[in-house]
């Protein structure tokens, strides 16, 4: 028999490669926009169409490239940034591995146009799937111009698995985001398919935050900064009392690379003690500036996570800086920081009227209340808890053939007395025994239910909103929101955009009572953040629980005998009582035996 292994040729090996670096078209955008950066580019342009499925154009005005080495970069690593062992450990690029084009040229059509200041011309190269396919002299601007066109045209595998255009392009703008508040000097565009989503001028670190997440969040960040021999840390943290429970934003940057540290995002959290409550995030931007020595970036590419050699240490500077500036912030309320000349560009275009996303409140407000009936909501259940309702509340002998509805629960009709404990369980008895409900879980779960099985019979019904509420979100998230539009329509939501990075509701299911947009759309951003929506049917599903966790009763709200009963007896009409939908248990039994075994 003959020899069977062979040596992969080049373009293989590139494809197989590319499979690791380049991802999804939001790869594209990170790598090329990295090498603009390494090229000291003093502005970059990012232009998207469909997503950066069909193409991708990255615009800088950085050092360009000489015919040769243009050529060159497309070659498997083949980079300009190190050249032997000793500068892994000295690395101030973004780049080194000189992998991204040659990943890139692989599974794409590329076109590279390039121009070094003291060039004449320029040279434009043009690469198909690792295939040659020409190089000549032309004119073009100092800088270069690299332009990718249908990304995964020769892998239709990775193709498919792309999500939808607005998932792509939310990562997209993610990427762009990280570089742009990484480097506020270098002035940055995106657009996408011929609209701007970013216009970025040449900016200080305060302003690039504000511009990239909304003028709101300028008055509520408060400096930090601390200068040690082992790390330097500058930045932003939020004031406390704007620390948010979903959508606060968490940034570190080291050496101005993006980085995401669980352990130091902890430590942060913890400096700010009780000044914010346990399940809120405060938002901040901290920027290390340490030896390139004293940390591992030889990570692979598309992984965020970097390892610090002091990290015991740094946990304290970071600590003390952030104590620091809050002590200070609460000493000096008022203070102004240089908030410099983009307090004058508008947030959105001119012809729209300003509409603060605030929501009103009414933290008192009782979703049982202004109801004749216990049950504020019989119609909307369904005939087998109404029916069982009544049963429940006022103890007729109904319809007999009603009163053993296929409950996985026996005891519907006995008599109950609840009480409430710690003020989030019901407690009551339970056959021979007691069950301990959790209020807001039990809740939840009987809200979800009832959304997923309006949406589904098509039995949605809208009420309008007495006043339209306006919400703006991140521009990495309109995307996203856009995408499940048609899901919140079909749930009751009279929901439609308006203009940039924002939508306006009219209209809201009517079964929910204690309505919050704000924190409904940042809880429904978040699921869909960890999940992405695959289907429709997973989409409804993660409408209807971020409606649930938003619009259930809370923990810690006193209720009355009859709200205890009702979340009782809706409970046992759900099909999966004993879990939340995130899969937390609603309930506990305790047998007459387990109490036996007790106190006898
Ligand atoms: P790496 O960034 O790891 O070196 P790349 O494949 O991303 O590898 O790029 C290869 C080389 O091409 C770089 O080292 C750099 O010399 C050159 N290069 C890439 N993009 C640009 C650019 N926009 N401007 C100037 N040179 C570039
Ligand atoms: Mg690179």
């Amino acid at each position: 028999m003959s020899d069977i292994i062979k040596v992969l040729p080049d373009h293989i090996a590139n494809q197989i490669a590319a499979g690791e670096v380049i991802q999804r078209p939001a790869s594209v955008v990170k790598e090329l926009v990295e090498n603009s950066v390494d090229a000291g580019a003093r502005s970059i342009r990012v232009d998207v169409y469909d997503s950066g499925r069909s193409l991708l154009r990255i615009s800088d005005n950085g050092k360009g490239m000489s015919a040769t080495d243009a050529r060159l970069s497309f070659e498997r690593h083949a980079t300009s940034k190190i050249s032997v062992a000793e500068d892994l450990f000295a690395i101030t690029s973004f780049g080194f591995r000189g992998e991204a084009l040659a990943s890139i040229v692989a599974v794409a059509q590329v076109e590279m146009k390039t121009k070094r200041e003291a060039d004449k011309t320029g040279t434009v190269i043009e690469i198909n799937g690792s295939e040659f396919i020409r190089q000549e002299e032309t004119m073009c601007p100092d800088g270069t111009i690299i332009t990718v066109r249908n990304l995964f045209f020769n892998v239709p595998a990775r193709r498919k698995f792309l999500k939808s255009d607005n998932t792509e392009l939310s990562r997209i703008i993610e990427e762009f985001q990280h570089v742009a508040l990484a480097y506020p000097e270098i002035s940055m565009i995106l657009t996408s398919n011929d609209r701007d989503i970013y216009n970025l001028p040449k900016h200080n670190m305060r302003q690039r935050i504000a511009a990239i997440y909304g003028k709101s969040i300028e008055p509520v960040i408060i400096p930090v900064r601390i200068d040690t021999t082992v790390i330097q840390i500058e930045g932003f943290i939020g004031k406390p009392e704007t620390a948010s429970k979903k959508n606060s934003h968490n940034l570190f940057f080291v050496n101005r690379r993006y980085f995401k540290h669980p352990f130091f995002y902890k430590a942060i959290v913890n400096a700010y003690g009780n000044l914010i409550s346990q399940d809120t995030r405060p938002d901040f931007f901290l920027y290390f500036t340490i030896p390139p020595s004293a940390i591992d970036v030889n990570i692979h590419p598309t992984k965020t996570e970097v390892k610090f050699e002091n990290e015991q240490i740094i946990v304290k500077y970071i600590t003390s800086c952030v104590r620091e500036s809050l002590g200070k912030n609460n000493l000096m309320p008022s203070i102004d920081f240089d908030s410099g000349s983009f307090l004058d560009m508008p947030p959105r275009p001119k012809d729209m009227p300003v509409t603060m996303p605030g929501i009103k409140v009414d933290p008192e407000f009782n979703p049982f209340k202004n109801d004749n009936t216990i049950n504020p909501r019989s119609e909307s259940f369904g005939d087998k808890l109404s029916k069982l309702k009544l049963q429940t509340f006022q103890d007729t002998e109904s319809d007999p053939g009603q009163k053993n509805i296929d409950l996985d629960f026996s005891a519907a009709d006995e008599k109950h007395i609840f009480y409430q404990a710690a003020g989030r369980y019901i407690i009551t008895n339970h056959g021979q025994g007691i069950i301990y409900i959790n209020q807001q879980r039990a809740h939840m779960r009987i809200l979800y239910e009832d959304f997923l099985q309006k949406e589904s019979s098509g039995n949605t019904v809208s009420e309008k909103l007495l006043f339209p509420e306006t919400i703006t979100v991140d521009a990495n998230e309109f995307p996203l929101l856009l995408n499940i539009l048609p899901v919140l329509v079909s749930m009751g939501f009279d929901m439609s955009e308006f203009g940039k990075n924002a939508f306006v509701i009219h209209g809201k299911p009517a079964q929910i009572r204690n309505f919050n947009a704000a924190d409904f759309i940042a809880e429904l951003l978040d699921s869909y953040k960890e999940t992405g929506f695959s289907n429709e049917k997973a989409s409804a599903e993660t409408v209807s629980l971020a409606l649930a966790q938003t619009s259930c009763i809370k923990e810690g709200k006193v209720l009355t005998t009859e709200e205890m009963q009702y979340i009782y007896t809706s409970l046992f009409a759900c099909a999966q009582p004993s879990f939340t939908p995130t899969g937390k248990s609603v309930f506990f039994v305790m047998t007459a035996d387990e109490i036996d075994k007790k106190i006898r």
